[in-house]
């Protein structure tokens, strides 16, 4: 048991209250902080089938045990319950917000209600309002992150805030961290938008408790050497991730032209090498980290001449880029500075754009529809006015794609669900799987809609290695091991909060030994499987509560039906059967039923059958009540 107290900040903007909550020592021993914690909460604390746009929804900040100490790649999240999705929601951001969270003495913040009028948050050591923000109302992210700066007369609190999309609750509409780093996927803007709130303002200066200094400063050296001795660590200290996409064009499995194929003849134009040529300035980085994979161009040429901005990462040089037949760098990144500013997760708006151009192709949407303007792929006019549309709401057309690819596809009808690439309503990310069967299972089982980042089988069936075997990159067998495994070696570590980049380079092994410096226990290494297994049911159990199923553990249209068209797997497609035979597999190692439903034996096995639910409205407001004790942490 963690002899520490871990406290959260419970946030009510109905009332304007601020009140302390401590976690039951046994709820943080089997959960942890970040996307464990996070998910209890929303199973306990949400209304089963509540509007994620109503005053209902919380809305989390949560850190984890290693955020804000000296351990490198470690970020913290934000929890909601998705308004794109309707699913359980979690999205990550680095920067140096996150760390703030701890340093005010907190594990996490839990926002909930609606405040009155436009508002923001400001929490400081021993300082804690809500203040009005119709001052800041319908600025962009960029100005109202300095602004409330200005404001403070201080340049180092750090702002977390919305853009327009958010006030307008766009639900792909993302959270800007401190300007450069994101709460991106899920709609979480959205969610901040419902609430009225245009911001949260933090600093703190409590010190972040290490139990045995020694055995942490040693463990913080190791994974300081795992991350300098990695290559692909040393790729994102060298270029970010925009280096993959060489690798998805080779490979193809670079969505272009809507996901229509998987090779993009101007992939030159946005990889790397281009970005570094034409645009690189520096190198940052999230608060003590020594990969400083972020980096930061400006344009030097051309009509964007002048614009400094972050360059552009693999995945939304994907969905902004090759998605939408965009082959310049330049344009790249003036697009994608467009959507920070106005607060737009720019993969989900990737999705979109490219959706909406497929259908203007088709006549499903007419010039007229998009006021004269010719929605051709390749065209940064027609990107820029889409966004414009959608994040503004102006027109009938930018409404309806703003409700994300899912919805829009039911609305215009027709054949436009043919090319509608979600999963679950979240758009696809960058990985056309229509070679990789792991790739495709993981993609129709993430807990939040289609995501790459809960398993990632690419790394396995290109060239990979399974158990010592090498893998079948087109084969079913061994795949649905390989998603159960990744899935819950990722989640296990989303409890710490670890950086997705981080992980590559550190090893189960050290964030054991950071973990357990922090808080003097003993667990071993594959505890974080036990742990992120138990994660992942627990987040199955809300998202079945909130309607879910195995008809919902499905693919685009796209991708089952429609066969890559180019390359060298060309022909290839995943056909449903396989699918099928897929989740089968799949939830026999889950230990869960035909359905997708946990069985009540693999519930118990994790713990989580006798787990109780918490409650912080229940009997006594200042503690979350509930939870067994239990001896042995994780
Ligand atoms: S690897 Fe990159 S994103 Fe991750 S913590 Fe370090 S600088 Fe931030």
């Amino acid at each position: 048991m963690s002899k520490q107290e871990f406290k959260l900040l419970h946030i009510d903007l109905t009332n304007g209250s601020f009140e302390d909550i401590i976690v039951p020592p046994s709820i943080f021993n089997s959960l942890l902080g970040g996307k464990g914690l996070g998910a209890k909460i929303l199973l306990d604390q949400l209304p089963p089938g509540c509007d994620p746009l109503g005053s209902e929804n919380l809305l989390l900040f949560m850190a984890g045990p290693l955020t804000g100490t000296l351990a490198p790649a470690v970020r913290a999240c934000v929890i909601t319950k998705s308004p794109l999705t309707g699913t359980f929601a979690d999205s990550y951001f680095g920067g140096h917000l996150g760390p703030e969270i701890r340093y005010l003495g907190y594990l996490g913040i839990i926002i909930s209600g609606r405040a009155a009028e436009p508002s923001y948050i400001l929490l400081e050591n021993g300082n804690f309002e809500l203040r009005s923000a119709s001052h800041l109302w319908g600025q962009d992210t960029f100005a109202t992150t300095k602004n409330l700066k200005e404001e403070m007369q201080d340049s180092t609190v750090k702002v977390g805030c919305i853009g327009p999309a958010g006030e307008k609750m766009v639900p792909f509409a993302l959270i800007n961290c401190e300007y450069n780093r994101h709460a991106g996927r899920g709609g979480t803007g959205a969610v901040m938008g419902s609430k009225n709130l245009k911001a949260l303002v933090l600093k703190g200066s409590e010190t972040v408790t290490v139990a045995r200094e020694k055995d942490f400063m040693e463990a913080v050296q190791t994974a300081f050497s795992e991350l300098e001795n990695n290559e692909d660590v040393a790729g994102f200290s060298q270029d970010g991730t925009a280096a993959a996409v060489d690798f998805a064009n080779s490979e193809f499995l670079l969505p272009t032209y809507n996901y229509y194929q998987g090779g993009f003849s101007q992939a030159d134009g946005l990889n790397a090498d281009a970005q570094r040529k034409h645009l690189w300035l520096r190198d940052t980085a999230c608060t003590g980290c020594p990969v400083a994979c972020n980096k930061v161009g400006k344009i030097r040429t051309g009509p964007h001449r002048g614009l400094v901005a972050d360059t552009v990462e693999y995945e939304t040089a994907a969905m902004m880029g090759s998605n939408l037949g965009i082959g310049n760098t330049r344009e790249l990144i003036y697009l994608l500075y467009r959507c920070d500013a106005l607060g737009l997760d720019g993969m989900s708006a990737g999705g979109v754009l490219g959706f909406a151009m497929e259908a203007a192709t088709r006549n499903i949407i007419s010039t007229e529809d998009s006021e004269g303007v010719a929605l051709e792929f390749g065209s940064v006019k027609a990107a820029d006015y889409l966004l414009d549309i959608i994040a503004s709401g102006r027109t009938e057309l930018g409404r309806i794609l703003g409700q994300g690819v899912k919805k829009a596809a039911e609305s215009l009808g027709g054949e436009a669900e043919e090319f509608a690439a979600h999963t679950k309503g979240l758009e696809s990310p960058a990985w056309g799987p229509r070679s990789l069967p792991g790739m495709a299972l993981a993609l129709a089982t993430s807990d939040r809609g289609g995501c790459h980042q809960r398993a990632f089988p690419v790394l396995f069936e290109v060239g990979g290695e399974w158990k010592g075997e090498g893998v079948s990159r087109l084969g079913l067998e061994d795949k649905a091991e390989i998603v159960f495994y990744h899935q819950n070696h990722l989640a296990g570590l989303d409890t710490l909060v670890k950086c997705d980049f981080g992980q590559y380079g550190i090893t189960r092994s050290t964030y054991s030994r950071l973990l357990n410096a922090v808080l003097d226990w003993e667990i071993s290494p594959d505890d974080f499987l036990t742990l992120g297994e138990r994660v992942w049911n627990l987040v199955r159990l809300f998202n079945i509560r909130e309607g879910f199923s195995r008809k919902d553990d499905s693919l685009p249209r796209r991708f089952t039906r429609e066969p890559l068209p180019d390359g060298p797997y060309k022909g290839e497609v995943i056909k449903q059967e396989d699918l099928d035979q897929l989740l089968d597999d799949f939830y026999q190692l889950r230990g869960w039923d035909e359905k997708g439903q946990p069985t009540a034996e693999r519930l118990e096995k994790l713990g989580l059958k006798t787990m109780e639910s918490i409650s912080w409205l229940a009997e006594d407001p200042k503690i979350l009540t509930g939870g067994s004790e239990n001896e042995k942490p994780l």
